[in-house]
């Protein structure tokens, strides 16, 4: 995926917008053909109804929005967009999340964007938060309020993918502090990819605990 500017990110093909990244063509292979869950993302029988597991044990957001699975070639896209932080990618990125959440119907208009924070010392050594720089991308088509540093992250936690999901909920318990205040708002977090949902869900449980109207998470891959 080498890519010159102006070109899809996915056939090369000149783009009639270079902002967008990827063709209308292109694009419409990036997007899920499954039926998700309208509160948890994954594959369920209906869209209009949250599926047995979230009835059973609701998540703390109300409404989760992805693109597609983590599948190529979005991974693909994802993958470098993550190593890179190119700033075309959010773009390209960020509009397809705006698609699969325009293709949505009943969600609250959105008031507040919050990226996921890194630890201080992981985002030095990258350089960039992908979260951050796709709620920038976002914020150039929504009429929304973004403030990087709404939420923080306040003590460094365990790399998670080797915990249990038990395990996961007390590393993350209380990493993160609230900076502004969002009384009443609906907010929306912005991640890249959603796995076991337990990040999201720790700062959905912050944002309800501060008074926030309610919580949707926008994702670009929805995995488990
Ligand atoms: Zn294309
Ligand atoms: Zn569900």
């Amino acid at each position: 995926m080498l890519t010159v500017h102006g070109l899809c990110w996915l056939c090369q093909m000149p783009l009639a917008l270079p902002a967008w990244g990827v063709c209308s063509r292109c694009s419409k292979t990036l997007f899920s053909k499954m039926c998700g869950c309208p509160q948890c993302g994954l594959p369920s029988a209906s869209a209009d109804a949250p599926c047995g597991r979230c009835l059973q044990k609701p998540p703390p957001w109300q409404r989760l929005v992805a693109v597609n699975d983590y599948l190529p070639p979005l991974s693909q896209m994802v993958h470098r967009f993550k190593f890179s932080g190119k700033a075309e990618l959010a773009s390209a990125l960020a509009r397809l999340l705006l698609l699969a959440v325009r293709q949505q119907s009943g969600l609250p208009p959105p008031e507040q964007l919050i990226s996921v924070p890194l630890w201080q010392r992981r985002h030095w050594r990258r350089g960039f938060n992908q979260s951050d720089l796709l709620c920038k991308a976002l914020t150039a088509w929504l009429p929304c309020e973004y403030h990087s540093r709404t939420i923080c992250r306040i003590r460094p936690t365990a790399t998670q993918h080797q915990l249990s999901a038990r395990r996961r909920r007390q590393n993350l318990k209380n990493a993160f502090q609230l900076e502004l205040p969002l009384q009443g708002r609906h907010m929306v977090i912005v991640d890249d990819v959603v796995t076991t949902g337990s990040t999201v869900a720790e700062i959905s449980r912050l944002l309800l605990r501060n008074g926030a109207a309610s919580v949707q998470v926008w994702c670009l891959c929805r995995t488990l």
